[in-house]
C-alpha cells in the first residue's frame, strides 16, 4: 500500500518538473547511431568537438597529477589564473590580474554561474547563437531577447540594431546581459577591429553587461588578428571574458573553463564565486595543475595552434567552395570549426520534396545521404529560414598520431561535402 502510495507520488511530479528542450544534437546523433548499425555511411557534420589530441606533455602533466586529491580554492588554483592572464596577454595582448579571475569545470557552467548571479536580467542573444545560452538564461528565470542576424550581414548583428533594441527596451532598468560569441558558433563568423570598436560603444552608452564568449577566439584563422585588439579592449569595464582548454588545446572533456570578471561589475565575482561553491566545488585538482602547464608552456601551445589553424582554414575553404559551386549560400569560417550554410535557393525544389522547414532538411539529409547536419532553427532562427550547422571536424583522430596535423588530408570530410553536394544538385 506504502509502495503504491510512493508511486502515485513519483507520476505527479512531472507537472513539477522545468521543461527542458530535446536537444537536436541528441536526435541527430540517435539517427547517425542507427545508420552505422545499418552500416550505412555517416557524415557527422552535427557535433563539433575538437579532434585533435592533446599535446603529449599536457597529457603527461595529468597523469604525473593523478595523486592530486585535495579541493582547490573555489575560485581556482592561484597559478593556474595566473598562467591563463600570463598566456591571454602573450596571444591577445590581455590585461588580466589573477584575482579577478576564476576557474571552473568548464565555461558552460560559468555562464550559468554568472546568470544565476542576477536575481532578475534580460539576456539578449543573437540569433542564430549556440544552443546553451537560452537554456542557461531561462533556467536562470530570466526573459531572453533575440537579434535576428541574416546571410547578407555574415550573421552578425550592427551596432544599428543594438542600438534600436536598447532604445527600445520595455523595463530599461533591468539589467541587460548580452551574450557575444566570436568567433561564433555556430556560423564561424567573426568581428573586425572597427566592428568591436562600434559595438563596444553603444554597449558602453547603455551599460550592456557583456559576455564575450571567446572560446574560440585562440582558433581564429588570421593569425595577425589575435595580436591585435578585442571586444575588451574597447569596454573593459563591461566586458566579462570566457574562454577554456576545450578547444584550443582539444580538451572538452577535461572540463576547465575560466571567466576573466572586471572588477567594476561589483560584487560580481563573489556572487559567481559563491554559486560555484554551493554547486560544483572546484575544477579537477589534477586537471588544473595540468592546465597550468598548457597556459605556462606557450612554445608547445604556439606550434599546436598553427598546425590546427592551418588544416582547418584549409578544409572551411575547401567545404566553402564545393557548396558555393552547387548554388549555396555560405560564408568562409574565420575561426573554429563551423560553417552556416544557407539552402534557400533550394526552397522550390526542397517544397516539391516536403521539405519547408530546417528541422525536415536535417532529417531527409540524414535519411538519404548519411550527412549529419543541425538544423538553422536550434540555433534560434525560424524553422522556415533552411539553414544549418556544418561542424567539419568529422575525422578520426588517430590518424593524427602519425600524420603531420596540417598536411592530413581529411578524406571522410571531402565525401560527405560531396554526398551532400550530389543530393542537392539531383533535386
Ligand atoms: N561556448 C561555446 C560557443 C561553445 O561552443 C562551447 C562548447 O561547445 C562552450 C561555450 C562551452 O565550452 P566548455 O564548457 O567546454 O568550456
Amino acid at each position: 500500500m506504502k509502495q503504491e502510495n510512493n508511486l502515485n507520488q513519483n507520476t505527479s511530479i512531472s507537472s513539477y518538473l522545468r521543461e527542458t528542450k530535446y536537444s537536436e544534437t541528441l536526435l541527430i546523433n540517435q539517427m547517425s547511431l542507427l545508420r552505422a548499425e545499418n552500416k550505412d555511411e555517416v557524415y557527422k557534420f552535427g557535433f563539433g568537438q575538437s579532434p585533435f589530441p592533446i599535446p603529449e606533455s599536457i597529457c603527461r602533466s595529468l597523469a604525473e597529477n593523478a595523486h592530486r586529491k585535495e579541493y582547490m580554492s573555489v575560485q581556482g588554483h592561484f597559478p593556474l589564473r595566473q598562467a591563463i592572464a600570463g598566456f591571454h596577454k602573450e596571444k591577445e595582448n590581455k590585461i588580466w590580474q589573477a584575482e579577478n579571475m576564476i576557474v571552473g569545470a568548464g565555461s558552460k557552467i560559468l555562464l550559468f554561474c554568472v546568470m544565476a548571479a542576477f536575481q532578475e536580467a534580460e539576456v539578449l542573444l543573437a540569433a542564430p547563437s549556440w544552443v546553451s545560452y537560452e537554456p542557461q538564461a531561462k533556467l536562470a528565470g530570466h526573459k531572453v531577447s533575440w537579434l535576428e542576424t541574416n546571410f547578407d550581414d555574415r550573421w552578425r548583428i550592427t551596432p544599428e540594431q543594438l542600438e534600436t533594441f536598447c532604445q527600445n527596451r520595455d523595463s530599461p532598468d533591468t539589467p541587460l546581459i548580452f551574450v557575444f560569441n566570436y568567433p561564433s558558433n555556430p556560423t564561424g563568423q567573426s568581428y573586425s577591429d572597427n566592428e568591436l570598436q562600434a559595438l563596444a560603444a553603444v554597449m558602453k552608452k547603455y551599460q550592456v553587461i557583456v559576455i564575450a564568449d571567446e572560446i574560440y577566439s585562440l582558433l581564429s584563422y588570421d593569425i595577425d588578428k589575435l595580436f591585435k585588439n578585442t571586444l575588451e579592449t574597447y569596454y573593459p569595464e563591461g566586458c566579462i571574458v570566457s574562454s577554456g582548454l576545450s578547444k584550443w588545446c582539444g580538451a572538452g572533456g577535461w572540463r576547465l573553463g575560466f571567466l576573466h570578471i572586471p572588477p567594476q561589475l561589483t560584487g560580481l565575482l563573489a556572487a559567481v564565486i559563491g554559486i560555484a561553491s554551493e554547486t560544483y566545488s572546484c575544477a579537477p585538482s589534477p586537471i588544473q595543475v595540468a592546465a597550468t602547464e598548457a597556459y605556462e608552456n606557450i612554445a608547445v601551445a604556439n606550434v599546436f595552434l598553427k598546425d590546427q589553424i592551418s588544416l582547418l582554414n584549409k578544409i572551411s575553404i575547401y567545404c566553402t567552395e564545393k557548396l558555393s559551386e552547387v548554388g549555396v549560400k555560405v560564408h568562409k569560417a574565420e575561426g573554429g570549426f563551423y560553417l552556416f550554410p544557407d539552402f534557400s535557393v533550394f526552397s522550390e525544389k526542397l517544397k516539391g520534396q516536403n521539405i519547408s522547414t530546417s528541422e525536415q532538411l536535417m532529417h531527409q539529409l540524414m535519411e538519404q545521404t548519411g550527412v549529419a547536419l543541425l538544423p538553422g532553427s536550434a540555433f534560434g532562427l525560424p524553422s522556415s529560414s533552411l539553414t544549418a550547422r556544418l561542424a567539419f571536424v568529422d575525422f578520426n583522430d588517430e590518424k593524427f598520431v602519425d600524420t603531420d596535423i596540417s598536411s592530413y588530408d581529411f578524406e571522410k570530410i571531402k565525401q560527405g561535402i560531396n554526398r551532400l553536394c550530389q543530393w542537392l544538385t539531383e533535386l
